[in-house]
């Protein structure tokens, strides 16, 4: 019989085949076992050996194994990578079965259903998303199983849908076989965990039927949800998936959210990665990135509510003012700030607790952390209602009854196992009372036995022994066996001692660890009793979890506030943005060789709609752009920003278009990639976008870049009419100031000394003349040979394009005026006079003056 013939692997492959795009962890005593293609993809991913079942055999397997109380961890690290883990486990006992062990897929974990809630980032929501199409709508549904929350969306176009799908952040995503056709899905579904349904997992008539029967309604229309058949049928799939999954019935979903994209600011995918939101451009984590910086949530429901915010800055004015006015009240009143964190401290994730409690998957310590958090709420949530903006906030029902029926029948710290006893207070029940007295007492009594045994026999070494085999058991050594009474009973024979028992240690055996094993389980009759009491509390501790991630957000930022010196921005209709002294929240705090430079910035829908901002590489114009949207966004998610004033016009958008990396997954250059997006956003933005193009054309031929950076410009400016700044070095550009409406020109200013400049971080009307891209090539600490090479190349370039003007450049305006090289210009110049006149003492750091002063008294020497 070839191998695959056995019994076992017949069971095993038909197994398999129930779950094919799954790992099959397959039971076997105390190893799961791994086999074929999914043993080699194990033992590489968690470096197992790799052996084979049935060596000798001419069809050998592969197969590799963890021990079954080890699986855990392999398993998450599996899961980490993306794989879904099937478990089929052996279902009856091997024992008593006959012929092979019946086995069972029990559960099934995927990047998107985990199994263990201690395998969820605290801070991150783990949204399982099923996309689905019909009638040219898109349906998009959100699950997460931890915390219970289920959203739905419907967009009219595959690429707002797609745009959606990454901003939610998917850890798993569910699509019907049909997209598999379809180019663009399967291009965004690279590299994500994926598992392709039969399409009519999502059909819509079954999906809604689905969720009026789990919510027990007769329609959706109380949960908004009415209108979008095709985002039920995504959310019927979810449901099926991670239901069968998890083996659960999802008890603790009870709402359905219904939202609409087009209610909050639309920021896409390579904005929030250039504008490093919620990551930061390289690295991991959050570190670096706005969301890291902005995070001083104590509560893991206030970092993931945090984190939602500013995926979806609102676009509804009075809303945005409400969250203002909340956050101020907590920078203006310190003590309230300060006790309301404080008392945040002992809280825990009450959201996933609620979840596991729902599902009976909660045990005694979530429960006694669960009491801890509802005994300090009074203390967050009863103070606010003295501020009239966040008295609402204060719920009618603090949980208090929860929290007490909590302590009486929980101990303050009870066992991870909820088998083994130790959970309940004693005096909640005079029976569990008595059984651990006689637990208790039975061990007292086994040091009378032993001692009043060793005096009947004589042996002062004997000793009474416990074992799980024998249970108790009396040990009489070699040298003493001579006078072990008659009426011993021989058990056990070892090299050194025997061991015996007697028909009283026997009785009394069975009174002890008869009344230990019935306390076991009578407290975990409790347990269970408490759990499923408390199991229709889920409502209200889901309403309590969103008060405190609130005044958790709140708060945080208000603490933010202070701490950076945020001001409360002013948020208006019209599409103006004027800030005062502005900084970037995440530069200013990193730790510069310099102090960081604040910088006005006014942008209104007349005159100064588009700047075309110039200066010198390494100047500051990306840092300026940037801080700008972090700005307009922190603004409009309810934070105070970091400027001495600001007005922001609600931005409906915000593009970026900054820097430049190549796209190799796509196969795209670095210069397609700066087209494709360019081009998204003059298809996208509209008159209330804020839009920031940084050196767009560079990855070109000079004039094929500035030809495209003109007319991008112009189309900008004159046809969408948004607010927006384009920084270039195509010194061509300032000339669009006076040909084009609503265009004007800003510049950072640097000063120049000798062959040095000084980066003086500030923002000046009209256009810089030059880039200084050999003085930051020498400060890179490129050879002198080629930046005297550079210099000498730039001249004679110089000199050649003003001898002979092209048409193509003579068509943007005016060519350069002089025939002098700005190299020999600047050289001209007397140089110790041209540092004094544009120096600022005050920007200077004392390291750089003191360099300065050498370089003045040494350019000194040499004009002498
Ligand atoms: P390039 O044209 O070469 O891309 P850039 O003009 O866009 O350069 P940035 O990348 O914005 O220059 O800034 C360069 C560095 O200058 C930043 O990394 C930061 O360290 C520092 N910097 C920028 N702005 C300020 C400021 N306002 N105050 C202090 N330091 C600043």
């Amino acid at each position: 019989m070839s191998t695959l013939e056995s019994p076992m692997f017949r069971q095993y492959l038909a197994l398999k085949a129930q779950q094919p795009d799954a790992l099959l962890f397959f039971r076997m005593g105390d190893f799961y076992e791994l086999f074929f293609e999914d043993a080699k993809v194990a033992a590489e991913a968690c470096e197992l050996t790799l052996t084979s079942r049935n060596k000798n055999a001419p069809d050998p397997v592969p197969m590799a194994g963890v021990p079954h109380h080890a699986a855990k961890g392999y398993i998450q690290t599996l899961v980490g990578l993306g794989h879904k883990i099937a478990i089929a486990d052996q279902v009856e006992d091997p024992k008593t079965a006959k012929g092979i062990v019946k086995r069972e897929v029990v559960r099934v974990v995927s990047p998107g259903v985990l199994m263990e809630p201690e395998d969820l980032a605290p801070r991150e929501n783990c949204w399982l998303v099923g996309l689905s199409t019909e009638n040219e709508q898109w349906g998009l549904a959100l699950l997460d199983v931890s915390t219970g929350d289920l959203r739905v969306t419907q967009l009219s176009s595959q690429e707002d849908a797609l745009e959606e799908l990454t901003r939610c952040g998917a850890s798993e995503l569910l699509l019907p076989e049909a997209l598999q056709q379809d180019t663009a899905i399967v291009q965004m579904a690279q590299g994500r965990p994926v598992t392709w349904l039969d399409g009519e997992a999502f059909d819509p008539k079954a999906g809604k039927e689905d969720l009026c029967r789990r919510f027990e309604v007769q329609d959706l229309g109380a949960f908004g949800c009415d209108d979008m058949p095709v985002a039920l049928g995504s959310a019927g799939a979810l449901l099926n998936y991670a239901g069968t999954n998890s083996q659960s019935s999802l008890p603790h979903l009870i709402g359905i959210r219904a939202y609409s994209v087009s209610g909050h600011m639309v920021i896409d995918e390579t904005t929030r990665r250039n504008l490093e939101l919620t990551r930061p451009l390289y690295g991991r984590g959050r570190a670096g990135s706005l969301l890291g910086h902005m995070d001083r949530c104590i509560t893991p429901m206030g970092g993931r509510l945090l984190k939602e915010w500013l995926l979806y800055p609102l676009l509804d004015r009075p809303a945005i003012a409400d969250r203002h006015d909340s956050v101020a009240c907590f920078v203006h009143n310190r003590p309230l700030r300060e006790e309301t964190r404080t008392h945040l401290r002992p809280v825990t994730d009450v959201e996933r607790i609620g979840s596991k409690l729902a599902q009976g998957t909660a045990h005694a310590r979530d429960l006694v952390a669960l009491r801890r958090s509802l005994e300090a709420l009074p203390l967050v949530l009863l103070p606010l209602g003295a501020e009239p903006s966040l008295a609402h906030l204060v719920p009618s029902d603090l949980g208090e009854k929860m929290a007490q029926e909590i302590a009486y029948w929980l101990v303050d710290e009870p066992p991870m196992a909820t088998t083994e006893g130790g959970l309940i207070c004693p005096g909640v029940d005079p029976e569990l009372d008595e059984l651990v007295r006689l637990a208790k007492e039975g061990k007292g009594a086994i040091a009378a036995i032993e001692s009043q045994e060793r005096e009947a026999a004589g042996i002062p070494s004997l000793k009474v022994k416990y074992n799980k085999v024998f249970g108790y058991f009396i040990e009489i050594t070699r040298a003493n066996l001579h006078k072990a009474p008659a009426h011993y009973i021989r058990k056990q024979t070892l090299t050194n001692c025997e061991r015996f028992i007697t028909p009283e240690l026997k009785e009394f055996e069975e009174k002890v660890l008869g009344a230990d094993e019935r306390r076991k389980i009578l407290e975990y009759h409790h347990f269970v009793a408490l759990r499923d009491r408390l199991q229709d509390q889920l409502p209200l501790l889901k309403d309590l979890a969103g008060r405190v991630a609130l005044v958790d957000v709140f708060s945080g930022l208000a603490e933010l506030a202070v701490d950076c010196r945020y001001i409360r921005p002013k948020i208006v209709e019209e599409s103006t943005l004027d800030i005062v002294a502005g900084r970037h929240p995440v530069v200013e705090r990193q730790s510069l060789s310099e102090v960081f430079v604040p910088n006005d910035l006014q942008l209104d829908d007349r005159d100064r709609r588009l700047v075309i901002l110039t200066g010198p590489n390494m100047s500051g114009k990306s840092t300026i752009m940037r801080q700008v949207a972090l700005i307009a966004i922190m603004a409009q998610i309810g934070s105070f920003v970091p400027a001495e004033a600001a007005t922001i016009g609600l931005c409906d958008r915000v593009f970026t278009r900054v820097g430049a990396s190549d796209d190799i997954r796509s196969g795209r250059s670095t210069f397609m990639v700066e087209m494709s997006e360019t081009a998204n956003i003059l298809r996208h933005a509209t008159r209330r976008s804020l839009v920031l193009l940084d050196e767009i054309g560079r990855g070109t031929s000079t004039y094929d870049g500035l030809s495209i950076a003109w007319a991008v410009a112009e189309s900008i400016a004159a046809r969408i009419g948004c607010r927006g700044i384009f920084a270039t070095h195509y010194h061509e550009m300032v000339e669009l100031a006076s040909t084009c409406a609503g265009i004007c020109n800003l510049s950072v200013a640097v000063s120049v000394w000798g062959n040095r400049i000084v980066f003086l971080r500030r923002l000046e009307e009209g256009g810089a003349s030059r880039s200084y891209g050999i003085q930051c090539a020498r400060l890179a600490g490129m050879p002198q040979d080629v930046i005297g090479r550079a210099k000498v190349l730039l001249a004679e370039l110089e000199r050649h394009s003003t001898k002979h003007p092209t048409p193509q450049l003579s068509l943007f305006g005016k060519a350069p005026e002089s025939g002098v090289s700005q190299e020999e210009e600047l050289e001209s110049q007397d140089p110790v006079r041209s540092i004094l006149v544009e120096l600022e003492p005050d920007t200077l750091s004392p390291r750089e003056a003191h360099n300065l002063l050498y370089d003045l008294v040494r350019l000194t020497q040499e004009k002498l």
